[in-house]
């Protein structure tokens, strides 16, 4: 049995003041691939859509959740924010591909 992965911090120069502990891990960069695809630039709203399955990662703590492409994501009671970390907005970290057909599939790269 594997044993529980162990959180490294994110660098210094990766976190902003408020920034959380921990960055997505991974072992096999064969099997991530670099887009330049404006859905990861967008911040969406606790109890929106999810435009995509994937990674997201809460923009003002670092919290990270993984999300098929069908639903809403989390609602503002999902975790607390201090007042400095603002409001909870969720941003796509790694979009997941599937050979399924959607909502599985990301919508394009
Ligand atoms: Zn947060």
């Amino acid at each position: 049995m594997a044993l529980p992965l162990r959180r490294r911090a994110a660098p210094a120069a990766q976190r902003g003041a408020f920034r959380s502990v921990s960055m997505a891990l991974y072992k096999y960069s064969n099997y991530l691939q670099q887009s330049k695809n404006a859905s990861f630039d967008l911040p969406l709203q606790p109890s929106a859509f999810v435009p995509c399955a994937g990674i997201y990662r809460c923009t003002g703590c670092g919290t990270e959740v993984a999300l098929e492409g069908i639903g809403m994501f989390p609602d503002r009671s999902h975790h607390a924010h201090s007042p400095a970390q603002g409001p909870i907005a969720w941003q796509l970290v790694v979009a997941t591909s599937s050979t399924v057909p959607a909502p599985y599939l990301h919508g394009g790269t």
